[in-house]
């Protein structure tokens, strides 16, 4: 039986660093070091294969890629829905995410010493001031800062964030990931719909287990 799931691990392509593992997020809360995640990035074999094709065009580039969120445990995005009921900002339950069914990942472009690349926002818009703004019920910056997350964001002071912004999409679509209109950070599998929610228990024999095609 082939793997539900495959990890990915960092090299001299890929840096993984997931956002909800530690605070540095927009939960302020270590929600994978909670589930049992920590900072490992799993993905489906077919999207670890999607990314495999990238690395020769990152190299040509000399850029590496910063993962920032990849596969999801279900019970890590009810957590995250409860702390940000924000609509719009996570998908509305786990069945929903692509996160969820390991064929999402969030990633960042970086140079080669693994700088990220100047971008319009940091991933998710994340900026500590507004995590603790929207503690506290404060939404309306956040929402208006969010719209830098779309490629229709647009500045001719931001050149360089832009460019970066745009040329990330192409290196990615060239192996045939989907970029989301209003998260530049995001990309899915091209066949998303094909998959399932994937459940996981890091106490498990098989720490990945689907309810549908077990
Ligand atoms: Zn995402």
């Amino acid at each position: 039986m082939s793997k539900l799931l495959e990890e990915i691990t960092g090299d001299k392509d890929f840096i993984i660093d997931l956002m909800y593992f530690g605070t540095q997020n927009m939960l302020l809360q270590d929600i994978y070091g909670k589930v049992g995640l920590g900072n490992r990035c799993f993905v489906r074999p077919e999207l670890k294969e999607i990314l495999e094709n990238l690395r020769k065009e990152l190299q040509k580039q000399n850029l590496r890629l910063k993962i920032k969120d990849g596969y999801r445990p279900p019970k890590a995005h009810e957590l995250m829905l409860k702390i940000i009921p924000m609509e719009g900002f996570f998908a509305r339950s786990p069945e929903r995410s692509q996160h969820c069914h390991g064929s999402a990942i969030d990633v960042i472009l970086c140079d080669e010493m693994g700088k990220e690349l100047k971008f319009p926002c940091n991933v998710d818009g994340y900026e500590k001031h507004f995590a603790q703004e929207i503690r506290n019920g404060e939404w309306a910056a956040f929402r208006q800062h969010l719209e830098r997350g779309k490629y229709s964001w647009e500045s001719a002071q931001e050149k360089e964030a832009i460019a970066n912004r745009n040329l990330q999409r192409a290196i990615l679509e060239s192996v045939g990931l989907k970029a989301l209109e209003h998260e530049w950070w995001h990309f899915n599998m091209p066949d998303k719909e094909h998959y399932g929610m994937v459940d996981f228990d890091p106490t498990g024999k098989n720490m990945f287990y689907s309810k549908n095609n077990s």
